[in-house]
């Protein structure tokens, strides 16, 4: 995977999300506290690498596996855990480019779904389960959960292919939350004209969560149980 050999990668991101921010939603957030998240930008970008990364798992304000689990085993904890829409099996009932998932018992192909099984060991009460469709969804929806849980210990957990956990990696030090980002593998996007086309829900085939990850999402929803 070329991924991270692009050292544009991440500022390609930024670019991506100021100018693709059609409702200026993110901007809106980002007036609510411009110092604090200004700084926090600057500070990110200069960095080579905003991240940590621990076999195929991204970690975010955090140093280690063990610190998101810590984090989690706290009663105060959030998780959001984000799915991307590329995991839908090509022939989902809800369609795929979509964050709708009815996750329905009867329903053969929900059956054999992967995020069927991931919703259904996801204690409720203790976060938020959402299907992902663009990053600018995506981002919003973060800040929204944060905001609207002030008094919790939010903690994202994101399904996303090596390129776009790369590139928007500086998203997590700008809102300072901790978070994991879960490697997918298949028929990833691998470029920026790829990863462009998947933005409108061109992305034709499944991926799915390398086997690694998808042992950490386990043990993570396990500690939440
Ligand atoms: S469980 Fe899977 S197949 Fe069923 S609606 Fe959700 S994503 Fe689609
Ligand atoms: S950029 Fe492509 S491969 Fe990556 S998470 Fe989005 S749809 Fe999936």
């Amino acid at each position: 995977m070329k991924e991270v050999q692009d050292k544009f990668l991440r500022w390609k991101g930024f670019w991506y999300l100021l100018t693709r921010d059609r409702e200026q939603t993110l901007l809106k957030h980002f007036f609510h506290h411009p110092l604090v998240y200004g700084w926090r930008a600057l500070r990110s970008y200069v960095l080579r690498r905003p991240y940590i990364k621990d076999e195929n798992r991204y970690l975010y304000n955090v140093s280690s596996f063990q610190d998101i689990t810590s984090l989690l085993a706290r009663k105060d904890s959030y998780l959001i855990l984000g799915i991307s829409y590329c995991q839908k099996p090509l022939d989902c009932p809800c369609g795929r480019f979509n964050t709708n998932c009815i996750h329905e018992d009867k329903n053969e192909i929900c059956k054999n779904c992967f995020i069927k099984g991931a919703y259904d060991k996801f204690p409720k009460d203790r976060g938020e389960f959402i299907v992902l469709t663009t990053v600018h969804y995506i981002a919003n929806k973060i800040l929204n959960i944060m905001y609207s849980n002030p008094n919790k210990k939010c903690v994202f957990a994101m399904c996303a292919c090596p390129l776009s956990l790369e590139m928007f990696s500086d998203w997590g030090n700008v809102i300072a939350m901790p978070g994991i980002g879960l490697s997918l593998c298949g028929p990833v996007c691998s470029s920026m004209r790829a990863f462009k086309l998947a933005e409108v829900g061109v992305k034709p085939l499944k991926t799915e969560l390398k086997s690694s990850s998808e042992i950490a999402l386990d043990q993570i929803l396990e500690i939440l149980k």
